[in-house]
């Protein structure tokens, strides 16, 4: 702390992280990174395009890889917005189209980011507890706010909302934008973007982070109406022209343009997810369903944080939040079969040895 800080900066508390371990051969199931690695034709793709042409600026609006996430989603280049991360489309939407005199809405328990942009852009804000099989309920939102955030599948949960309740929500906030942060919804779940056609108030944001395994590339983006897309870019070009580098924009329509590799990637982590929440259970544990690329289990009898230490002693990090009604669940990212069989191991070991 300093004299020098703003008021604001004074107030943050950041967002921390799941761990990025420097260690090597860590079982790594703690930050839903995809086991498989970017498609070979994303990676030959930035290969090329590190030559001369990194002297050049990117194109600032991305234009290419717009169309090519145009065609791929069925909507027009005026109803996308692309940026470094969807964390960052995220920043982008609460300055843009949050930041209103009634609070914004989203569940308790969500991702942790919302908060952390809510101290930083001076939005308020109200937690709407889940239900008692932790759901989001459209019912709980019926109160007077400034615009709707949550993930679908919601993290760290993992537990999907169909279409059907999504259009709930916009049926019943037509005056509020609603935000679906679809980061894992290639894993079972049902997008809401064919819904951004009927309402005008919808917004919808991916990433390329996990079903594409380009958590290192930075690329999310947003899908709905063209006016909610001109705030973001507003917001965008008054803070940096140039949000996608060369390689990035290369890469993300090479990602888009393997559909084969997609396929069969994302089945193969859902396939082995079923698998691994099927022998959680034969271990004790209590599994949530999950449409993610991740799993959240409680242990029936023992403490979460002590599984968690004792699997990190056998090298493998999972993730365990300190937070009221979620502190006896673990996170567990869905790997590979090996990693998912080592993991269980491990579990299986550590169970053993408990009193
Ligand atoms: N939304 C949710 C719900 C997430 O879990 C994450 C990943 N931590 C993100 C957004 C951000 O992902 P990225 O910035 O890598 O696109």
């Amino acid at each position: 702390m300093s004299r020098f800080w703003s008021p604001v900066v004074q107030g943050l508390t950041p967002y921390v992280p799941g761990e990025q371990p420097k260690l090597q051969n860590l079982v790594k199931l703690n930050t839903n990174e995809n086991p498989y690695g970017p498609s070979p034709a994303v990676l030959t793709a930035v290969r090329d395009a590190v030559g001369d042409s990194l002297r050049l600026y990117p194109d600032p609006n991305a234009d290419a890889l717009k169309d090519t996430l145009a065609e791929y989603h069925g909507v027009a280049r005026n109803e996308i917005f692309v940026g470094n991360g969807s964390d960052e489309v995220l920043a982008f939407v609460f300055q843009a189209l949050l930041q209103h005199e009634a609070p914004v809405l989203f569940p308790d328990v969500t991702y942790s980011f919302y908060p952390v942009y809510c101290g930083l852009y001076g939005v308020d804000f109200v937690k709407v507890p889940l239900s008692a099989t932790m759901e989001i309920r459209p019912e709980d939102y019926r109160q007077p706010c400034g615009g709707i955030i949550f993930p679908n599948p919601n993290a760290p949960t993992g537990i999907g909302m169909p279409a059907a309740t999504v259009e709930q929500l916009l049926i019943d906030h037509p005056d509020a934008v609603v935000v679906v942060d679809e980061a894992y919804i290639d894993f079972g779940g049902e997008s809401a973007i064919p819904l951004t056609k009927r309402y005008p108030n919808l917004l919808v944001v991916q990433t390329l982070s996990k079903s594409r395994s380009l958590a290192g590339l930075r690329v999310g983006f947003a899908i709905g109406h063209p006016d909610l897309i001109e705030a973001l870019d507003r917001v965008k070009n008054s803070f940096n022209s140039y949000p996608l580098d060369r390689l990035a924009q290369v890469g993300a329509i090479a990602a888009f343009r393997d559909e084969a590799y997609f396929q069969q990637t994302r089945q193969a982590i859902m396939a082995s997810r079923d698998k691994l929440a099927a022998q959680l259970g034969e271990l004790g544990f209590e599994v949530l369903p999950s449409q993610a690329n991740f799993i959240f289990a409680r242990h029936l009898q023992q403490d979460a944080l002590k599984l968690a230490q004792g699997l990190r002693e056998r090298a493998v990090i999972v993730r365990h939040f300190k937070q009221p009604r979620i502190d006896q669940y673990l996170r567990i990212t869905v790997g590979t079969d090996a990693e998912c069989a080592t993991l269980v191991t491990a579990l299986r070991e550590i169970l053993a040895a408990a009193p």
